[in-house]
């Protein structure tokens, strides 16, 4: 979940690092008031969930309260990127001598997080595609970025003296906000060098991690960029707009076999239950995965260690029997697995009893050609 600008410096402030002083307005009017209150001089800023708003009008100077009420009142009246604007943010304008870019990422090759900090501004990433994108290091998740591994990096950056030190520092208030939050994405650019060695976080992109807020009783919102997804009563779910169906047991087996039946068929959709599978659930999966738009066939992979899978079992009866009009293939492993067979197989469900998947994927085509 992606969040928006002032919710992103609201964190950062809370960090220690300097945020510029501003307030959210939803009119033009308010956003006048505002910049009076904060000496005139102000940025008006579009607050939708997407990059590149200041080259497309989203974000804007005005010298005088007047001219920050008809900013706010233009990019209020407008789309950004193609979003409407969830109001604006109006923050005192700051003097920027230079601009850097400063983040804390997951590097999807290796897994791990990396700290990254190069130049900054609107360009930068045409920069990564030059070859001049920013530097970077891979920290230890459990202790950190090291001093010297911070040192080396801001070094490597280019940045020297006293605007090297405070780069350091906000390069570690970074880190504590990306692992207080379990954020996948914590990305200040541009980081704003308004004098030397005075650092002030211009801009805010902060992801967090949807899985890790649900674990913690956190509400997610949608932030409208993961396409259709929904997350209810214990499931995600994920559309993907082929025709083969499937339900999986956890999130990483889901991605396996999104993956398997990607390779040779069109995948309908992401859905995973995490560890809660009960009858019930169960049902409502199913439902949720048949009410797919030209679905052809569905495949159920599950495995039982914490989940009681034999009771999920019960759940997909129920709807098997009120008749699916496509074939089911289930893979399901661990406890209870031979009364869970049972139960299927009794229910009109093709069991496959291996451990590769793949053998369940081949079965499910075979039956859906053959009826194709
Ligand atoms: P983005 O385009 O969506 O990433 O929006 P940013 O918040 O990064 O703003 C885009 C650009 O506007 C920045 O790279 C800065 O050059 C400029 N900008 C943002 N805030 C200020 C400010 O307070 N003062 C000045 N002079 N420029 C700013
Ligand atoms: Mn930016």
């Amino acid at each position: 979940m992606r969040l928006h600008e002032h919710e992103g410096k609201e964190l950062l402030r809370q960090a220690g690092i300097a945020v510029p002083r501003g307030e959210l307005a939803a009119s033009g009017a308010q956003a006048a008031a505002t910049a009076r209150r904060l000496g005139g001089q102000v940025v008006v800023k579009a607050q939708v969930l997407a990059g590149g708003r200041g080259r497309d009008g989203g974000v804007r100077v005005a010298t005088d309260p007047g001219a920050a009420g008809k900013a706010a009142a233009d990019i209020l009246g407008t789309t950004c990127r193609g979003l409407r604007p969830e109001g604006v943010l109006v923050e005192e304008r700051l003097r920027i001598a230079d601009e850097l870019y400063a983040a804390v990422a997951i590097d999807p090759e290796r897994a791990c997080p990396v700290v990254l900090l190069g130049r900054g501004g609107v360009d930068v990433e045409d920069q990564a595609h030059g070859g001049a994108g920013p530097k970077r290091c891979t920290v230890d998740p459990d202790t950190g970025p090291m001093a010297a591994q911070l040192q080396a990096l801001v070094a490597e950056a280019g940045t020297t003296g006293a605007t090297a030190a405070a780069a350091a520092q906000a390069l570690r208030q970074l880190w504590q906000v990306f692992r207080g939050e379990q954020a996948l994405l914590v990305e200040v650019n541009p980081l704003a060098v308004v004098s030397d060695g005075e650092l002030v976080a211009a801009d805010a992109v902060i992801e967090l991690d949807d899985a890790a807020l649900a674990a913690a009783g956190r509400p997610v919102r949608d932030d409208g960029i993961g396409g259709r997804r929904e997350r209810s009563g214990g499931m995600t779910f994920v559309e993907l707009g082929g025709d083969i169906g499937l339900i999986c047991s956890g999130a990483g087996l889901g991605m396996a076999t999104v993956d398997l039946i990607a390779e040779r068929a069109r995948p309908a959709n992401f859905l995973e239950t995490g560890g809660g599978i009960s009858r019930e659930l169960m049902a409502r999966a199913m439902a949720r995965v048949l009410a797919c738009r030209g679905l052809r066939g569905v495949l159920i992979n599950i495995y039982g260690g914490i989940n009681p899978i034999h009771e999920g079992a019960l759940g997909i009866a129920d709807v098997m029997a009120r008749g699916v009009g496509v074939p089911v293939v289930a893979k399901a492993l661990g406890n209870h697995q031979e009364e869970t067979w049972a139960i299927l197989e009794q229910a009109g469900v093709a069991v496959v009893r291996d451990l590769a998947t793949e053998r369940a994927v081949d079965l499910l085509l075979q039956q859906v050609e053959a009826r194709a």
